[in-house]
């Protein structure tokens, strides 16, 4: 009786309360399946389907304008190329080779031809330096600008990293700097088109997807679990906590930050972490690996060139995910990242 009442109360629950992941959990739910080769379906970067010694890895995204990109701070050819890099982030983020995808467009009636060919320029920018190709999609009519990408990848069963399969004592690392592309944001946003510094900008504009640092992680077993860095470190953590039943321990002073981040954040905040470790858009690599990874995973950081950081560790579920200040103080995150519909 009571289960049956609490299932009820759940239909009067609106989305602000629990959430895009919220949702997503029910939806999972909903529509639970047990096709065997589903290898993955939803709850991953990417679903992954089995067809002989091959698997499929299938992602989507959506790019809503005015909720993902304001087009007063984005050309057509960056927005064209990073509508793709969003994409192939996902791929990346499960050590596959990103291959062929559809793109689906809502166009208002009055956008010109000089928008579309430059965004396609820049779609095409991407497919080249990827090796990627476009097969299809959808066109209508719209009020604003809709964007949505469906890409194909391939990879081999047993050479895939989930964001399940992080142990307790497992490193987490994550590639690159953080907070640089949220940062950037801030900046064109208060000082306009012509702001200053570019590397900050260029890195909210053009998000590099780490493809070859995933595919060496997957394919060597360094790495335990992966998931890239969309929505915030943080909330991405979590997201790979949830998954594998753990929790973690991160020490604050160890989150990468590059030279123009800690130059140019003090002038939005006082301290510079809350924004590197909720801010998103960094799509930057976040993965576990046992402590005897620590050399290999050095040594590959300098073979590709991409800093890579250890800045925490699995602990047992029990004590969740918490971070630990310079003077040893333990806390709680209040915020984990963006979440759409979460009132804030
Ligand atoms: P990412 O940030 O890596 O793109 P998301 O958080 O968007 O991942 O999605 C998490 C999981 O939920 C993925 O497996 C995705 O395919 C699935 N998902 C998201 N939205 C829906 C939806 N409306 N219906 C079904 N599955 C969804
Ligand atoms: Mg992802």
């Amino acid at each position: 009786m009571l289960y049956a009442l609490c299932d009820f109360s759940e239909d009067w629950m609106d989305l602000q309360e629990i959430g895009e992941f919220g949702l997503i959990n029910r939806i999972r739910k909903w529509t639970s399946t047990s096709n065997p080769a589903l290898l993955k379906g939803i709850g991953d970067d990417v679903a992954v389907i089995e067809t002989g010694k091959k698997v499929w890895l299938v992602t989507t995204d959506l790019l809503i304008e005015d909720i993902h990109f304001d087009l007063t701070w984005v050309d057509p050819f960056h927005l064209g190329r990073k509508a793709l890099f969003v994409n192939l982030s996902d791929i990346a983020a499960m050590g596959g080779t990103p291959k062929y995808f559809l793109i689906s467009l809502g166009i208002p009636k009055n956008l010109s031809l000089s928008f579309l060919s430059s965004f396609y320029r820049g779609l095409k920018d991407g497919t080249k330096r990827f090796g990627v190709d476009l097969i299809g999609g959808d066109t209508s009519v719209s009020r604003k600008i809709i964007i949505n990408i469906c890409l194909l990848g391939e990879g081999k069963r047993g050479a895939l990293l989930f964001r399940s399969g992080a142990g307790v004592g497992d490193d987490l690392f994550v590639s690159g700097t953080l907070g640089d592309a949220a940062l950037g944001l801030k900046i064109l946003r208060k000082n306009g088109l012509h702001a200053k510094p570019i590397g900050l900008i260029q890195k909210h504009l053009s998000p590099s997807p780490r493809i070859q640092l995933g595919q060496v992680l997957a394919r060597n077993h360094w790495a335990t679990a992966m998931i890239d860095v969309s929505d915030g470190l943080l909330i991405d953590t979590n997201h790979l906590l949830e998954e594998s039943g753990v929790g973690a321990r991160i020490w604050e002073d160890r989150i990468p930050l590059s030279k123009l981040y800690q130059k140019w954040i003090h002038s939005f905040s006082k301290s510079p972490y809350p924004f590197a470790l909720s801010g998103g858009e960094d799509y930057e690599l976040l993965f576990t690996a046992p402590p005897k990874m620590r050399k290999r995973i050095a040594h590959l950081a300098l073979s590709l060139q991409i800093p890579i950081t250890p800045f925490g560790e699995i602990v047992p579920k029990k004590e969740g995910l918490y971070l630990i200040r310079k003077d040893g103080k333990k806390y709680s995150p209040s915020r984990l990242g963006f979440e759409h519909f979460k009132r804030r």
